[in-house]
């Protein structure tokens, strides 16, 4: 399950509830089930009678990854197209969005391309996780008074 991630400037009120990243499996009406992390290979078997490599290698199994716009503020989950890695449904689920995946996409609010990603690179692993974020220094800066560092803070796993 992706954590569920508070992103918090720390010198004004605003404040974005986010999440990492989702996943995706295409029934075969269409319809779209969300996988649950660590549940995924369970939840796609029983829709489908299938295993989760056999799913990813038939193109049914899709991601979208939490961005947050860094002009605008506001947080949304985007689909970026990659290029499927050998490693299956497991090398999906923990890439993570790098800047130049993010280059050709633009906030679905403000049309600016300044995305940037919340996640890290292991997607349901928190403690693995909790070590990115404080070793990453790149903070951005807040979208609203533009004066503050956002921070993160996980608030629970979804
Ligand atoms: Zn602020
Ligand atoms: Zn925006």
């Amino acid at each position: 399950m992706p954590a569920v991630m508070m992103l918090k400037c720390d010198k004004c009120e605003y404040k974005k509830v986010t999440s990492q990243s989702s996943c995706y499996l295409t029934l075969s009406d269409g319809e779209e089930l969300v996988l649950e992390h660590p549940a995924e290979e369970i939840q796609a078997f029983r829709a489908t009678g299938k295993h989760l490599n056999e799913l990813f290698k038939e193109g049914r199994i899709k991601c979208k990854y939490g961005l947050v716009c860094i002009t605008c503020g506001e947080w949304d989950l985007y689909s970026i197209s990659k290029e499927q890695s050998t490693s299956g449904y497991i090398g999906l689920l923990v890439a993570r969005a790098r800047d130049k995946d993010l280059e050709n996409i633009s906030c679905k609010y403000c049309g600016k391309n300044t995305l940037r990603s919340v996640m890290g690179s292991q997607v349901g692993c928190l403690f693995a996780f909790i070590k990115l974020i404080f070793l990453k220094k790149d903070y951005f800066p807040c979208p609203k008074c533009g004066k503050g560092k956002i921070k993160f803070d996980i608030t629970g796993i979804s």
